[in-house]
């Protein structure tokens, strides 16, 4: 077939990604999917078993800078922050098109990452999220590679570090704004997890706070009396767990950590929480955030007045552990609309949802993003008994293809 030029960026709706499925080009790149389950399975294998916990991503980002330079990428370069970059380089600059996922994982260091295989299952901590999509970069670019794809706009490949939990999101949110990259990214697609159908386009916003009460400490029986930050804190959260969220905009609140004290016949001399606050509402996140201070100064009254006798007083102090902020990109975005198109014309019937993933941060800053998943199914997400199936994982290779192409276009 005759290599036509596939325009990139706005003129989607000229484009017709069902007609791009038919292009030799790509059909050589979808045979290159279609004949490397073995290889793709080994490559996730391979990264899953090097650790990567929050803050520690070092050793599989060197990995990754590896292989992007064994792969043929450009400026293969690692970030003051940490992330991994390098370029698939067309004949322009512009657009340029990240596809990204994020290196670390929730699990902390000595967490054993080797993988068990189950029937067709691959069962480690991580294996999905977001293995799932390191492996789907690398495979991408070796399908680029293997069908010789001369591309119009730029592929930057990107390996974020931070995206989970405490990280807070600093990979992608130095990306944004002090690296290389800023100002100069046209769109912006984070693989993470597993699945063909979500296109993830609206950022659910989280805050996220470390609650901490401190008092003098003292002995049980001794001491009787004096204020105690283990019982404030319990007041703190029972308020919490009381709150009434709406059903709609979705909002939620999950205390998922206490700690405090030393011993049974010790009154504490320290207490904190960690709570994650959620809502597709900046409205609704900001009065949920307003009364976790308030029941936090309630609660440290209360304490306060009932021990008033002992003359010493509880201090509370909360920080800021986790802030990703809300937004969407429209879906007339070029990016939303190539990958519906894309999804189509691989007969998949697109879901468009909401989560909480790198996209946050450009669709903050105004950056057309979406988050897709890699393909495969996968189940038990941050938790030890995480498991992957790579079964139906071509078809998300594809669409992440398809997506990319439809959007820097082919030469
Ligand atoms: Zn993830």
């Amino acid at each position: 077939m005759a290599a036509s030029i596939i325009e990139p960026g706005n003129g989607l709706q000229a484009v017709n990604l069902e007609g791009l499925t038919l292009d030799a080009r790509i059909r050589a790149a979808f045979e290159f999917i279609d004949g490397s389950s073995a290889r793709f399975t080994a490559e996730q294998i391979r990264i899953c078993e090097i650790p990567a916990p929050p803050f520690k991503e070092q050793e599989r980002a060197r990995y990754f800078a590896s292989r992007f330079v064994e792969l043929g990428l450009q400026d293969v370069h690692t970030d003051s922050e940490g992330n991994v970059i390098g370029f698939y380089r067309g004949r322009l600059e512009q657009p340029l098109l990240v596809l990204s996922a994020h290196l670390d994982t929730v699990f902390p260091e000595g967490t054993d990452v080797r993988v068990r295989k189950i029937g067709n299952r691959l069962c480690a901590p991580g294996i999905a999220d977001d293995v799932s999509g390191l492996a789907a970069l690398i495979g991408l670019i070796q399908s680029l590679n293997a069908a010789e794809l001369k591309t119009r706009g730029t592929i930057a490949f990107v390996a974020t570090v931070g995206e989970e939990g405490e990280g807070n999101l600093r990979g992608v949110r130095h990306l944004f704004s002090e690296g290389k990259l800023a100002g100069r990214v046209s769109a912006f697609v984070s693989f993470d997890g597993p699945g063909v159908e979500c296109i993830t386009h609206q950022a659910l916003g989280s805050r996220r706070f470390r609650v901490r009460l401190e008092g003098p400490g003292g002995h049980s029986w001794g001491d009787f009396g004096v204020v105690n930050p283990v019982h404030a804190l319990g007041r703190v959260i029972s308020r919490i767990s009381d709150y009434q969220v709406p059903a709609d905009p979705r909002t939620t609140y999950n205390i998922g950590r206490i700690e405090g004290g030393e011993s049974v016949n010790v009154i504490p001399q320290s207490a904190s929480l960690d709570i994650d606050l959620r809502s597709a509402s900046e409205f609704e996140l900001l009065r949920l955030e307003e009364f976790l201070i308030a029941a936090v100064d309630q609660a440290v009254i209360d304490e306060n007045v009932l021990r008033a006798a002992s003359g010493v007083k509880l201090r509370s102090e909360i920080t800021m552990i986790g802030d990703r902020p809300s937004g969407e990109t429209p879906l007339n975005a070029p990016i939303v609309k190539t990958a519906i198109a894309a999804s189509r014309a691989l007969g998949v019937n697109p879901i468009l949802n909401r989560a909480s993933t790198d996209s946050n941060i450009p669709i903050k800053l105004g950056v057309q993003a979406i988050t897709l998943g890699a393909g495969g199914v996968s189940s038990d997400s941050h938790r030890l008994s995480e498991w992957y199936d790579p079964t139906g994982r071509e078809l998300g290779y594809k669409r992440a293809l398809l997506t990319a192409i439809g959007m820097v276009g082919l030469e």
